[in-house]
């Protein structure tokens, strides 16, 4: 038993070896000893204790290395699993967070006061794809990615294919969410020269009341913003439909200065 556990690499099992073999040596000592096969029997009981306090010192260090593995492997399934949790919520191809991470977070989010969605879609994407392949199609989004600049106060999601969300918060979101749909078509145009065409994206956009302690939920924000987004595309691309959401004595002057479209109550 113990040489097959040895040879599966135990190390519980070494420890045990050494730790029993003076134990076992003085005993086949005593027991030939007494035998007559070497002499007369020898009084043996210092090696005896000696070996028997080496064997309680090696085991508890073999239970001791045990531990440190099996908190080794815990510390290395708890930075797998957050390494997984990472790579679960980020988009593979462009590194920003996917839906799923923002749906999961949209509550916590609001509360610390992103109150303004946007969701941009990039114009006659298939075109790209259809005329330069998937690969040069890729490199777009990912200059995509990085034109809309996340920081602090602005988070940047896929939502998927050539659909991107912005969350952003603080003063003039809307002016922040507009210069970075403009950035799309600098940024591709600047590092894809080659192109041909400009790569333009159209944005729907929603605010909710600034400060408010009641928001309206992932789903419907996301709606609103996909409704406005279909309207920015009828209306010939490339362009910014954007909608508040008011809730009666919600509105700053500050706010208000932000937004050109109307106001529709809801
Ligand atoms: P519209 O202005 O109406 O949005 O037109 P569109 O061509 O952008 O929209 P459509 O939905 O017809 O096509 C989206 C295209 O996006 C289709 C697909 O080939 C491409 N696409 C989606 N995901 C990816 C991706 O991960 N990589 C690449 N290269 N292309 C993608
Ligand atoms: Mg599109
Ligand atoms: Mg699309």
């Amino acid at each position: 038993m113990i040489a097959t556990a040895v040879r599966r690499g135990s190390r519980a099992m070494r420890f045990q070896l050494v730790a029993w073999a003076p134990i076992m040596l003085v005993g086949l000592d005593r027991a030939t000893s007494n035998l007559g096969a070497f002499g007369s029997p020898m009084d043996m009981m210092v090696a005896q204790h000696v070996a028997i306090a080496f064997e309680v010192v090696v085991t508890s260090l073999g239970v001791a290395d045990r531990f440190m593995v099996i908190k080794r492997q815990r510390d290395r399934a708890r930075a797998e699993t957050r390494q997984l949790e990472i790579e679960v919520e980020r988009d593979e191809l462009t590194g920003l967070h996917n839906r799923r991470a923002i749906r999961l977070r949209f509550d916590a989010l609001c509360a610390s006061g992103f109150d303004t969605m946007a969701v941009i879609d990039l114009d006659h994407f298939k075109q790209v794809n259809d005329t330069r392949g998937h690969a040069v199609g890729d490199e777009v989004l990912r200059h995509v990615a990085s034109a809309l600049m996340p920081d602090e106060n602005t988070i940047a999601v896929r939502m998927g294919g050539e659909e991107f969300m912005l969350i952003l918060r603080g003063s003039n979101a809307v002016a922040r969410a507009e210069h970075r749909r403009r950035a799309i078509t600098a940024r591709v145009a600047s590092q894809m020269p080659g192109l041909g065409s400009p790569v333009t994206a159209s944005m729907g956009l929603v605010s909710q009341p600034r400060n408010s302690s009641v928001h309206s939920d992932f789903g419907t924000l996301y709606a609103h913003c996909d409704r406005l987004l279909y309207e920015a595309k009828r209306a010939g691309r490339n362009r910014t439909m954007s909608e508040r959401i008011m809730r009666f004595g919600q509105m700053t002057p500050e706010q208000a200065e932000d937004y050109p479209d109307p106001a529709v109550a809801i």
